[in-house]
C-alpha cells in the first residue's frame, strides 16, 4: 500500500477500493462527491492542489434562481455583492443598461464557494485527498476501473472504484488518454481576471459588460464591483496574449480606462473557458463526466458554476443508483446523459448557436444593434420580464437574453432596410 512514502490511506482505512472516485475537488467535484456521501456511498475525491480553491481564477458571478434551484444556502462571508442589473457597452462606446427592482445576481468569492462545497460534502462523509493529482484512469477491459493516483514525488498508486467521476475542469486531459471525445478546443478561450482596489464611476449594485472585437474577440470584457469599491476586472479572447489585452482593455478603453485609471491590480489569474457546448458523451463503462471537463458551460458567457453543479448532482445521483444496481455499465450510466439533457441541454445547445453568431458579428454591427436596443426599448422589457434569469445564473450571463430581442431586432430591421450585412 505504501509507495515511496506515499500512502493512500485515512485514520487507518485503507482507501485502496471504494465506491466512487472523483477526479477533482472545484465546486463540481465536490457536489457530486455530497450527493453521494449523503446517500451513504464511499467517496473520496482527489485534489491535485494542496489546498480546496486556489488557485481561484473566477469571477463567482451566480443568479439568485440558480443557488435557490440548487438548494444551497451559503453562509455570509462567501457573499461579495448583490447585483440587480448589467450595463452593455459597445464597441463605440453606446450604453445599454437594464436594472431590475431587486437583485438578480450575487458576487461570490469563489475560493470560499469552493471551501463551503467541500466542507457539506466533508460534513456528509466523503473524504478527500489533497495534493494528489490523477495521473490516469484505470481501465480493465475496456472498463474504467480506478484512478491512478501520484503526489509531487511522483509516487503512484491505484486505487480502485466502481465509478470514475471525472470533474478535472477544462484541461481534459484524463478523457484524451482514455479517447473519450473531449471538448472542441476551437471553441476555448483564453481567459485572464484582475481584481483591483479601486474603481470610479461605477454603479456598485450592476455589472459592465463590454462588447467589441478589439478588446475580447470572441468573448467580452467585464468590470465586476464589489461592495467595497474594489472589482474584478477581466476578459477572454480567442486568440493572441490575453494580457496583452487586458492591459489595452484597462489603459486604453474609451470608457473603461477612465473608470480604471486609479486601480491598482491586486491579484491576476488566467485560465481557459470552454465555450464549445457539451461534450457528445459523458459517460461511459465505470464513468460519468461533471462540470467544465464535460463544458456544461454557457457559450454565451463563460458561465459554468450553477449548470455544472445542476449536472454534478445528477452524476452523483446516478452514481449512488448504479451502486445501488451493482450496475456500473455505459448502458445504465448513460441515463446520467438523458437527465442533464432534460434539464439544460435545450439550454446549451441554443446558447452555443448564438455565440457562433455573436462572434461572426463585425464592432459596427454590435454597434448598431446596442443602438436598436436603447431605441426600442428592449431595457423596459427586460426589466418587466417575470422570469429572465430563469437560465441565467450571472449578470453577465443576461447576455442571452439581451441578444435574442437584439439580433431578431437587428435583423428584422437589416432586412427591412437591406442595409445589413448578413
Ligand atoms: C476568468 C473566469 C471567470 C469565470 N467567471 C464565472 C462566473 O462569473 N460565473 C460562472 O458561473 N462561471 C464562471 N467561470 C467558469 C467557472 O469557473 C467554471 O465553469 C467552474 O469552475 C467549473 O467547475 P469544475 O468543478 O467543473 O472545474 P474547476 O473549477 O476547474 O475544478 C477542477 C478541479 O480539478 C482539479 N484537477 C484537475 N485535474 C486534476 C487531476 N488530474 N487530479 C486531481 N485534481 C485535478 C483542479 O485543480 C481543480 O481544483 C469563469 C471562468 C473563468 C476562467
Amino acid at each position: 500500500m505504501d509507495l515511496n512514502g506515499m500512502v493512500i490511506e485515512e485514520n487507518g482505512v485503507n482507501l485502496k477500493s471504494i465506491d466512487v472516485a472523483v477526479v477533482g475537488g472545484g465546486p463540481c467535484g465536490s457536489f457530486a462527491a455530497r450527493t453521494l456521501a449523503k446517500h451513504g456511498a464511499d467517496v473520496v475525491v482527489f485534489e491535485e492542489h494542496k489546498k480546496i480553491g486556489l488557485p481561484s481564477h473566477c469571477a463567482g458571478h451566480v443568479s439568485l434562481n440558480g443557488l435557490k434551484r440548487l438548494g444551497l444556502r451559503l453562509p455570509q462571508e462567501i457573499f461579495e455583492n448583490e447585483i440587480y442589473g448589467a450595463v452593455f457597452y459597445s464597441p463605440s462606446g453606446v450604453e445599454f443598461r437594464v436594472k431590475r427592482s431587486s437583485p438578480v445576481t450575487y458576487v461570490l468569492n469563489r475560493e470560499l464557494l469552493d471551501k463551503h462545497l467541500a466542507e457539506l460534502a466533508l460534513k456528509a462523509g466523503a473524504r478527500f485527498l489533497t495534493g494528489l493529482r490523477v495521473h490516469s484512469l484505470v481501465q480493465k477491459s475496456g472498463v474504467v476501473a480506478g484512478v491512478s493516483v501520484s503526489n509531487k514525488q511522483r509516487a503512484r498508486e491505484t486505487v480502485t472504484s466502481n465509478v470514475v467521476i471525472d470533474a478535472e475542469g477544462c484541461s481534459s486531459l484524463l478523457l484524451k488518454r482514455i479517447g473519450l471525445q473531449t471538448l472542441d478546443r476551437s471553441m476555448v478561450v483564453n481567459a485572464i481576471q484582475a481584481e483591483v482596489d479601486q474603481v470610479e464611476d461605477v454603479d456598485l449594485d450592476m455589472v459592465e459588460v463590454y462588447l467589441g472585437q478589439k478588446y475580447a474577440p470572441g468573448f467580452f470584457a467585464w468590470i465586476i464591483p464589489k461592495k467595497n469599491g474594489s472589482a474584478k476586472v477581466g476578459l477572454a479572447t480567442k486568440a493572441g496574449d490575453p494580457r496583452e489585452y487586458l492591459k489595452r482593455f484597462m489603459q486604453k478603453h474609451p470608457v473603461a480606462s477612465k473608470k480604471l485609471v486609479k486601480s491598482r491590480t491586486t491579484r491576476l489569474s488566467m485560465h481557459p473557458i470552454s465555450l464549445g457546448g457539451a461534450i457528445p458523451r459523458t459517460y461511459a463503462d465505470g464513468l460519468l463526466v461533471v462540470g467544465e471537463a464535460a463544458s456544461q458551460v454557457k457559450s454565451t458567457t463563460g458561465g459554468g458554476i450553477i449548470f455544472g453543479l445542476l449536472c454534478a448532482r445528477i452524476a452523483g445521483e446516478v452514481a449512488y443508483e448504479a451502486i445501488e444496481n451493482r450496475d456500473f455499465s455505459e448502458q445504465f450510466l448513460s441515463r446520467y446523459q438523458l437527465r442533464w439533457k432534460r434539464s439544460i441541454g435545450f439550454e446549451l445547445n441554443a446558447m452555443r448557436q448564438l455565440r457562433k453568431r455573436l462572434n461572426r458579428l463585425s464592432d459596427s454591427q454590435m454597434d448598431k444593434i446596442i443602438g436598436l436596443c436603447s431605441r426600442f426599448g428592449v431595457a423596459k422589457a427586460l426589466e418587466d420580464a417575470g422570469d429572465v434569469d430563469y437560465e441565467g445564473n450571472s449578470l453577465v450571463r443576461m447576455i442571452p437574453y439581451l441578444s435574442i430581442p437584439l439580433l431578431a431586432l437587428y435583423f428584422v430591421v437589416c432586412s427591412l432596410t437591406s442595409s445589413g450585412s448578413q
